[in-house]
């Protein structure tokens, strides 16, 4: 799901776009479906636009077909047209930073750079707000296959 309100689409002070993004966080988080965790995180994708896009996690009785929060959001963010993520807001409850898993780093990449902004929040707020490149370090993105792209010759070779 994500949300248009044009209220969140033009606040001007950080401190009342932070707590309107933490209520989308907030929010997220009580959708989600972890029977067998408990554990229930959040996600809120802010794109280039400005829009907002929320997922929770989804767990699985198969435990590996679960998925992260974090990957939802994006994809409501691409099915919606928008491309580059200007910041992420990831919630879950107890003492711990609860930080995007290692994949979740990764998709965050593909859409964002070294300078985004992830927010690692509590229910009480902001925890501790990081750059994707403190999260994934000397990371690998699109622009390495920019390099790589197989000339028309290649492909023919290959069909
Ligand atoms: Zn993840």
């Amino acid at each position: 799901m994500h949300n248009q309100d044009p209220r969140l689409l033009s606040t001007g002070q950080t401190e009342s776009r932070h707590d309107d993004m933490l209520a989308l966080a907030r929010l997220a988080m009580q959708q989600s479906y972890s029977p067998y965790s408990q554990f229930k995180v959040g996600a809120v994708v802010v794109a280039d636009n400005g829009q907002a896009f929320t997922a929770c996690n989804v767990e699985n009785a198969s435990y590996p077909e679960g998925t992260c929060a974090e990957a939802g959001a994006i994809s409501a963010m691409v099915m919606a047209g928008a491309r580059r993520i200007r910041e992420v807001y990831v919630i879950g409850d107890g003492e711990a930073l609860v930080t995007p898993c290692g994949g979740c780093r990764q998709r965050i990449r593909e859409f964002a750079d070294a300078t985004t902004m992830v927010h690692i929040c509590g229910l009480e707020g902001i925890r501790k707000s990081v750059t994707l490149n403190e999260l994934l370090p000397l990371s690998f993105g699109p622009e390495h296959l920019d390099q790589l792209s197989p000339s028309s010759d290649t492909l023919d070779d290959n069909a």
